[in-house]
C-alpha cells in the first residue's frame, strides 16, 4: 500500500518565499505552479523564481495566467508551449508538472500540454484522497470553503465514494478537520494527502498560524513518502 503526501501552490506570489521557508522547517515537499506574469497578483522576479526551483519544484501555470477554455487553439498553444520553454530555460531543466490556472482545461488542451512535454497536470478537484499518476486531484485547499460549496462540488464532480467519504467527516470543513478526517483514511487504505493553495490568500486571510499547524501534523510520519507533484508523473 503506498501513502503519499503532497503539497502545492500556485501563482509564484512573493509571499512564496515565506511558504519555502515553511515547508523547509517541516521537511515538506511542494511543487509552486508559476505564470510568468497575473494581471491579478504580484508574481516574483526570475531570480526568485530560478532560487526557489533550487529546493523545490517548479511547474507550469501558462505564460499569462490564462484560462486555456477561453483562448483560441493557437493562443492555448502559445499559452502552454511558451510556459515550457519560459521554465526551460529559467531552470535549465525540463518542467514537469502543469496546472491550468481556475482549474479550466478541455480534452485539446491536456493533450496540448502532454505535447509541450509536461508529464503531470494538477487539477482542483477537492477531496480526493486517490493517488493518481498523471492527472492528480486535490484534497484539501487552505482557504475555507463553507460546507455547502464543498457539497456541491462534489456532487457536481460525481465521485459517489469521495461524497460518501467526505459525509463520514461530518461534513467537515474547517481545513484542520479536514486533514486529520483524510490523513486517517489513507493511514488506513492508502492514497494521496494533497494540500494545496495559494499564499496571497494564505496572507489576506492570515492563515499563517494554522498552516504551520497543519504542516506539523503532516510532516514525519511513519508509512507515508513525501513527494513533489512531478514524482507522481506517469512512468510509463
Ligand atoms: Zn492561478
Amino acid at each position: 500500500m503506498t501513502r503519499y503526501i503532497t503539497t502545492s501552490w500556485d501563482d509564484g506570489h512573493p509571499c512564496d518565499r515565506r511558504l519555502a521557508d515553511l515547508l523547509g522547517k517541516y521537511n515538506l515537499k511542494g511543487t509552486f505552479y508559476i505564470p510568468q506574469q497575473n494581471p491579478g497578483h504580484r508574481v516574483m522576479n526570475e531570480t526568485e523564481i530560478a532560487e526557489l526551483g533550487h529546493s523545490f519544484e517548479i511547474g507550469g501555470h501558462t505564460l499569462g495566467h490564462r484560462n486555456l477554455r477561453r483562448l483560441s487553439a493557437s493562443e492555448a498553444h502559445a499559452e502552454i508551449n511558451g510556459s515550457f520553454q519560459w521554465l526551460r530555460s529559467l531552470l535549465q531543466k525540463d518542467p514537469v508538472s502543469f496546472c491550468p490556472p481556475y482549474g479550466a482545461y478541455s480534452k485539446r488542451s491536456l493533450a496540448e500540454i502532454y505535447a509541450a512535454g509536461f508529464r503531470v497536470v494538477r487539477t482542483v478537484e477537492l477531496l480526493s484522497p486517490v493517488q493518481k499518476t498523471g492527472v492528480l486531484p486535490t484534497t484539501i485547499q487552505m482557504f475555507d470553503h463553507p460546507p455547502l460549496t464543498l457539497f456541491k462540488h462534489l456532487l457536481k464532480r460525481g465521485r459517489i465514494r469521495n461524497l460518501r467519504l467526505w459525509i463520514n467527516s461530518r461534513f467537515a470543513a474547517d481545513t484542520c478537520r479536514l486533514v486529520d478526517h483524510y490523513l486517517e483514511f489513507i493511514a488506513t487504505h492508502g492514497g494521496c494527502l494533497h494540500l494545496w493553495g495559494h499564499s496571497w490568500e494564505i496572507e489576506d486571510h492570515r492563515y499563517w498560524a494554522r498552516l504551520e499547524d497543519i504542516f506539523s501534523a503532516i510532516s514525519t510520519l511513519p508509512g507515508f513518502t513525501y513527494v513533489e507533484n512531478g514524482q507522481l508523473a506517469k512512468t510509463s
